[in-house]
């Protein structure tokens, strides 16, 4: 098996690097791309070979976690080392690029040694069909990432005419129009769901159920709306304690790359932009930890493949962005520092001091891997800190779900053509001095580009690879497409959402609903069982890492509370992908849960309605629109949960309405009146399944 060095797209000559540091093997060709001026740029790449070429297991922390342990590093390493160019390790029979058969992973080690017609099928497969028009600064990553995995790919455009395999978006699910079939990798709803103001007011939500579990997110207020409260709340902060100094940062609603960013003591100094434009003000988190005093944040890539089932998989693999002045401690004198307070990359790369090397573990932006490696020599407890990680991950999806369950159905209802869709997520977190980590926030378009630019002479910009990014990018994108196989999944294996909204419980383990959790039923080699090793070793030298259901789809399923109030706001919708619930759906929801006791009557339903919904289009930033949207219908279900039981937490109250909706609905009767603690009842979705039995197929039931 040969393997061909990564092509790339670039045109101009490669120099070696000079100082003779080429420790993987592979060196890739650079130049800038067509509209800049080329650049020859020696670079040496770590790791950019895919892993799936190595035969290479990688090991597995003592607490069997996949963690970016130096181990981790160590065997990725030494995986990327490529295999000599004209045979494989196992013998010599040249690697077949030309078939597109991401199942055929080079990482078994199986030679290709099938029988005449598994050849001749191969040989007759069509090729992946790829629109990336839309891709803008992707499509390079996209290009490379194809290249390197050998797959018969060819690019198209058009959507409705020209139906493909793969849609490669650059902002969100709407890009390209009429898109019926295939992936889509974004989903529809998400980029809005993850705006400063939105995202707070998600965590907020969940905050107010589970205390405990979400206090990874620093306290929040929306701007201009909670401008009065915010002041009401640092002046009760230095009326309990005066010699506290509290700092705030204050962030546009939909600013990005830390436009329009700056910092405050005092909620009076607030300038027009929270005053005037949406935004967001937050607890400024003083005590960062440092890597050589300076603060630095982590861009953690998530890869989401379905949300219902939901299946979450995270990057081994991601980016520290280091500030470049030495921080300190904030003070009147240094809040404007945005090169000593603010990590981003695109306000760092101003700054002088901003080091660009092809190194993956020094300069200002580094491999996540090489800063835990810091980390762990500095005495830190890596593990715990990329578990906790990991967990912010889950809880932030969590809490995005119903919202992004509700858009899904509105979108792309169920038994309408419609493609399946997955999507990679930037998160932004920043550790605190005690290992803590901080959601910034989380980006639903993170960058993939590979290169850099710089300002060599007032307004002459070149274009310079970044091995930083390229080693982590293409090895992020290949995995996803191995993992995905776009082009081999049909349409039949989209999420179907209203058969799980109609039940509560949702299925946890892989089914074949899930792209991603099939095995080889699908292909068409005859590879025997072999071929679901092959899948296996895919697995195990991957990137991506699955952490839903996996990992942590038991410990966290208590959080899923919130997507049995999306299930019933889609059942009672009425009208097949709308997004809004007119009065007589709210009136019917009330009607078959039975909802009208306690006090409650139809009237007060009736009245509730109105008022919500009312407040809400007028707060609606878009404008008044007819119906209640799913925040309003959650405020009410809060509300007629707070009506209906005392005494117990909001949590227990907001369980016991779900059951109650549930049982009612499966035609069980009656609830008790009084909610039981929550851990005890919808810990686990199964349990409810054990309760309320069967579910109508219909409402008409
Ligand atoms: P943007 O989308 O503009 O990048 P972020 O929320 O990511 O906005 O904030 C930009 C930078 O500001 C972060 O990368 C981080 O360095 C810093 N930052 C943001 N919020 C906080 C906070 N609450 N405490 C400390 N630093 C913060």
């Amino acid at each position: 098996m040969s393997v061909n060095p990564p092509q790339s797209r670039r045109n101009s000559a490669i120099k070696l690097d000079p100082i003779g540091k080429v420790d993987s093997g592979f060196q890739r060709t650079f130049s800038s791309g067509q509209s800049k001026p080329d650049v020859a740029v020696a670079v040496t790449v770590h790791g950019v070979a895919p892993l799936g070429r190595s035969n290479t297991v990688l090991p597995r922390s003592n607490a069997g976690i996949n963690d970016p342990s130096p181990e981790w590093v160590a065997a990725k390493h030494n995986a990327t080392l490529p295999p000599p160019l004209e045979t494989t390790e196992q013998g010599s029979e040249p690697m077949d690029t030309s078939a597109y058969n991401p199942r055929q992973s080079p990482a078994s080690g199986k030679k290709k040694t099938k029988g005449r017609r598994a050849r001749t099928r191969r040989a007759v497969r069509p090729f992946l069909t790829v629109q990336m028009s839309r891709a803008k600064s992707g499509a390079e990553v996209l290009r490379i990432s194809l290249e390197e995995l050998g797959w018969r790919w060819r690019e198209v455009c058009g959507a409705r005419k020209n139906p493909c395999d793969l849609y490669w978006h650059s902002a969100s699910f709407y890009d390209t129009d009429g898109v019926y079939s295939g992936m889509v990798n974004k989903y529809p709803g998400l980029l809005e769901l993850v705006r400063k103001a939105q995202l707070s007011k998600l965590l907020h939500q969940m905050q107010q159920l589970f205390p405990d579990e979400y206090n990874f997110y620093p306290r929040t207020w929306l701007l201009p709306e909670q401008y009065h409260h915010f002041c009401a709340d640092v002046a009760s902060l230095q009326q309990q304690n005066p010699r506290a100094k509290p700092v705030f940062i204050v962030k546009p609603d939909e600013g990005s790359q830390g436009d329009g960013i700056y910092l405050i003591t005092n909620p009076h100094h607030m300038g027009t932009v929270g005053l005037v434009r949406r935004a967001v003000v937050q607890e400024y988190i003083p005590k960062p930890l440092l890597l050589e005093r300076t603060k630095f944040d982590l861009r953690v890539y998530v890869l989401l493949t379905s949300i219902s089932p939901l299946r979450i998989y995270i990057c081994r693999e991601g980016m520290a962005r280091f500030c470049t002045v030495k921080y300190q401690p904030p003070t009147n004198r240094n809040l404007h520092q945005v090169f000593m307070h603010l990590t981003n990359y695109s306000l760092n790369k101003k700054s002088e001091t901003f080091i660009h090397t092809d190194s993956t573990d020094r300069g200002s932006k580094r491999t996540m891997t090489s800063t835990f490696t810091a980390l762990l020599a500095r005495g830190h407890n890596t593990i715990a800190l990329w578990e906790d990680i990991q967990a912010v991950v889950v809880k932030t999806i969590t809490a995005m779900l119903p919202d992004l369950l509700v858009e899904f159905e509105a979108e792309l209802p169920a038994r309408k053509p419609s493609p399946s869709c997955f999507q990679i997520l930037g998160f932004d977190i920043l550790v605190t001095e005690d290992l803590k980590p901080i959601l910034l926030e989380v980006n639903a378009n993170p960058s993939l580009r590979l290169d850099y630019e710089k300002e060599v002479a007032p307004g002459v910009v070149e274009s310079h690879p970044s091995p930083v990014d390229e080693e982590i990018k293409i090895m992020l994108i290949k995995d996803t497409l191995r993992l995905l196989k776009p082009g081999r999944v049909g349409r039949e294996t989209r999420p179907r959402l209203a058969k799980h909204d109609k039940r509560a419980p949702r299925p946890e383990t892989p089914t074949s609903d899930n792209p991603a959790s099939e095995e080889d039923n699908d292909d068409d080699d005859e590879d025997g069982g072999g071929g679901a090793k092959e899948e296996e070793g895919e697995r195990d030298d991957s990137c991506l890492e699955e952490i839903w259901p996996r990992k942590f789809g038991e410990c966290y399923s208590h959080l899923r509370v919130m997507e049995h109030v999306a299930g019933l706001f889609n059942r009672f919708l009425g009208v097949k992908g709308a997004h809004r619930m007119g009065a007589t759906g709210f009136r019917m929801f009330s009607r078959k849960c039975k909802l009208c006791t306690n006090g409650i009557t139809m009237a007060g339903i009736d009245i509730m309605y109105i008022d919500i919904t009312r407040r809400w289009n007028l707060d609606n930033a878009e404008g008044v629109s007819a119906g209640m949207c799913f925040g309003a219908f959650l405020e009410a279900f809060f509300a007629l949960a707070q009506r209906k039981f005392r005494g117990s937490s909001l949590l227990d109250k907001v369980s016991a309405l779900v059951e109650i909706c549930q049982c009612n609905l499966s035609g069980l009767g009656a609830w008790p009146a009084q909610p039981r603690p929550h851990q005890r009842r919808l810990r686990r979705p199964e349990m409810v399944k054990r309760r309320v039995g069967r579910w109508p197929a219909t409402d008409e039931d």
